[in-house]
Parts: C-alpha cells; structure tokens; sequence
C-alpha cells in the first residue's frame, strides 16, 4: 500500500472554493493510487480568533479549555473536505485526532507525540477507503482530554503521520511555492531551493522562516521523511516545491544555503557582575524560569572580579528579563551595577551545511557587512551556521548583502 501525506494549511482552506480545489488535488493522487491522509489547519484567521475568544473570557483560563477551543477549527475543515471528496465519488471520511488516536502527554496548548497507531485508519483503507481527512494540530492526553501542539503543530502532525503510517512522502501546500534562500520580500533575488537538507531547515525554521514549525522539521529528521513543502495555488509538477531531504539526498549545494533573519531581538547587558563560579547558572536560571528565551551568551573578560554579561532575548521578554534580574539582585543570588537593554537590534544569520568543510566563511560574511558599514554586535556561531547581532535598521541591507557576498541567486 502506498501512503502520502497531505496536508493544506490555513490559507489552502481558507473558504470553501479553496477546500474544493484542495481536494481535487488530493482526487489526482488517489488517481494516482496513492491511500492519501489528509491533514487539514483551520481556515486561515479562525485559530486566531479562537484564541481571543479564550483571552477575553478567560484571562487565566484552564488550559485544557483553551485546547478544547482552539482544537475546533481543524474540525471543522477536516468534515468539509471529507464530504467534498465524497461529492467527488472520492471514498473519504474525517477523523478528529481522538479518533485516530493521535496520542499526546498532558502538556495542554504545546502536548507533544506519544503514539498513533495505524489500525483504526489502516483497516479503513482495507475495506476501500482511498482518503482518511484528519483534522491537524489536535491529539488526546492520557486522560482522555483534547490536546494541542503548539501554534503551527499541524505541520507536526503531518510529519507524524507520514512517519507513523510510514508515507511515501509528506507534502505540505502553503501559500509559497517552496522554500527561499532568503525572504523575498526583503531580497528580491531570493531564489527558490529545489532541496534543502533537515538540518539547514530545522536552522531556517528555529531562526525564523516561517514555513514550517520547527518541531515538524526535527520529527521528519530523526525518522527519515521526505517533505516536501509546496503551493496550493500553483499548477503542480514533479518539480513543483522545495523537497527537504537527508543531506545525502543533495548532489551538489551552496556552502551556505541561506540567510535568515529576526527582527525583535533585544541585546540586554549586566554591567559589572561579581564573576565568581556559579555565576552563569545565577543569571540564567532566573531568566529560564522567567520563560526568558535567552539566544546568544556572551561574557566578557573580567578585571577584578567584575565582568559583564550580555545576552539576547526577544524584545517583548525584555520587561520580564528585567523583572527577574532585579528579583535576583534583590534576592542576593546575583549582584550587578545596571542592566542595559538595546531593543533595536535584529539578528541576521547564514545556514549552510557546506560550512562544515567550508573555512572563511565568517571572514567572508563580517567583510561583506563591513562593506556595507554595518556593525556587529554580538556574534554567535555552530558548525552549520553563523548569527551576528546588528542595529535594526540595517537588517535589509544585511540580508541582501550576505545574499549577493554567498552568490546565492546562483544554484550550485
Ligand atoms: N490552526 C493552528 C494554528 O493556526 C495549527 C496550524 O494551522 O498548524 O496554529
Ligand atoms: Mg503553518
């Protein structure tokens, strides 16, 4: 039995003529013999709304509510592109996650994968069923309550399936045609990558590409499933998309694959810190229990015991970073002079798995922005990828400049 994954996101269920060409999409591989699931996001905007019902009428609410409330969009789409596959002669039947069961810890709003066993769906597509429409982003906690998987999870539940049930590919329609060596809204010769490894993508999409959730990206890695991302809106073809894929899987790529980007990064400074054994875990331990997303680290050398301590955070944790620094400094955990924070920064970084046997990159990158008189702030670096802090308002520039330096226009 040969099984793919589909899954629409939002914008590809926006109404229903949309729900109507999706399905004829999925008529075509089922024509092509294909058993295909489904995996369907809510209308685009109403995950949104549902959020602002729960925060209005709840500001404090029970988190297993709030996940029976925002759970209810997919529902909905997924009953709606089951009966139009079947006003097609298309055998399709929805199923909420529940159902299946997609089962999930108790972790309400951000649950995380446990287990979905096949049968209940596999003996449906025994008995002739060609379509099994699943409802996205919802799963069951041991309790027996509805579970979500965090904002975007319904990429992580396509990924799931395709890795549960085995799929021969996991294909995942958007509203772009695939992924960018950069946003080409900030860089018009941003060009369209035919493959891109997991461990590039799950750089781009941590780092702030917004095509596909994280989590979905780690979960295709560790078990191996081939996604590819790809729109709705465009004819398809075997070309159609870019296809992410075990590095082995690319003949030839660029050193680096792509510059990423994030604009609402704040650089916040403990100045003159008592340096003494311990001290980091004094300072982030506070700020990850604050929920404080702290990114880069850097500490300065000391001089008499004092050194300063500057790390990035985003911009609106700022005011809760500051909170937990002061309750420390109070507390007599830490002791420092002042706190500076610097709001307008944006972190700009390139991804490249080619860097591994690639020296001069971070050469290359610091001359180019250099050219461009951009100064760096902070500077953090892994082996596929390199992240420099720099003045908001030169973030563009950046991008373009890092773009044109790495020739990325230009397939390998
Ligand atoms: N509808 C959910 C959201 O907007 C899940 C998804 O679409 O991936 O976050
Ligand atoms: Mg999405």
């Amino acid at each position: 039995m040969s099984i793919l994954v589909m899954k629409f996101g939002g914008t590809s269920v926006a109404n229903l003529d949309r729900i109507a060409r999706a399905a004829k999409r999925v008529a075509v591989e089922v024509a092509n013999g294909h058993k295909v699931i489904v995996i369907v996001s809510a209308m685009s905007g109403k995950t949104n709304e549902l959020v602002g019902w729960v925060n209005e009428t709840s500001p404090l609410y029970d988190a297993r509510e709030y996940d029976a409330v925002v759970s209810s969009g997919e529902n909905v789409t997924a009953g709606l592109m089951a009966m139009r596959l079947q006003e097609m002669d298309v055998a399709a039947r929805s199923w909420q996650g529940w159902q299946v069961p997609l089962k999930t810890n108790d972790a309400h709003s951000s649950a995380r994968i446990e287990e979905i066993p096949p049968e209940n769906i596999l003996a449906k597509f025994d008995e002739g069923m060609s379509v099994a429409v699943v409802a996205g982003f919802q799963g069951v906690s041991p309790e027996g309550r509805i579970t979500t998987l965090g904002r975007g999870g319904s990429d992580t539940t396509a990924v799931a399936f395709a890795a549960a049930f085995n799929a021969v590919r996991c294909d995942i329609y958007t509203d772009v045609d695939g992924v960018y060596t950069t946003d080409p809204r900030i860089c018009d010769k941003a060009r369209k990558l035919d493959r891109i490894a997991f461990e590039e993508m799950l750089e781009l999409a941590s780092l702030g590409a917004k095509v596909l959730q994280t989590r979905s990206v780690e979960l295709a890695m560790r078990y191996k499933v081939k996604l590819r991302v790809l729109s709705s809106f465009e004819e398809q073809s075997d070309e159609a998309g870019t296809l992410v894929c075990d590095e082995e899987d690319i003949m030839e790529s660029n050193v680096v694959a792509g510059v990423a980007y994030s604009r609402d990064e704040a650089k916040m400074t403990l100045i003159s810190v008592a340096d003494r054994p311990g001290i980091a875990a004094a300072i982030f331990g506070p700020l990850s229990e604050a929920g404080v997303n702290v990114d880069m680290i850097v500490q300065n050398i000391s001089e008499d015991g004092r050194t300063d301590m500057t790390f990035s955070c985003p911009t609106d944790q700022v005011a809760r970073a500051d909170e937990a620094m002061q309750k420390a400094q109070d507390a007599g955990d830490i002791s420092y002079q002042e706190l500076v924070s610097d709001k307008d920064v944006a972190k700009v970084s390139v991804v490249g798995i080619g860097m591994r046997s690639h020296a001069g990159v971070a050469a290359k990158m610091f001359d180019a922005l250099s050219s461009e008189g951009v100064n760096i702030k902070v500077i953090t670096t892994s082996e596929i990828k390199i992240s420099v802090l720099i003045d908001r308002k030169y973030m563009e520039l950046a991008v373009q400049a890092l773009h044109d330096c790495f020739e990325l226009e230009k397939a390998a």
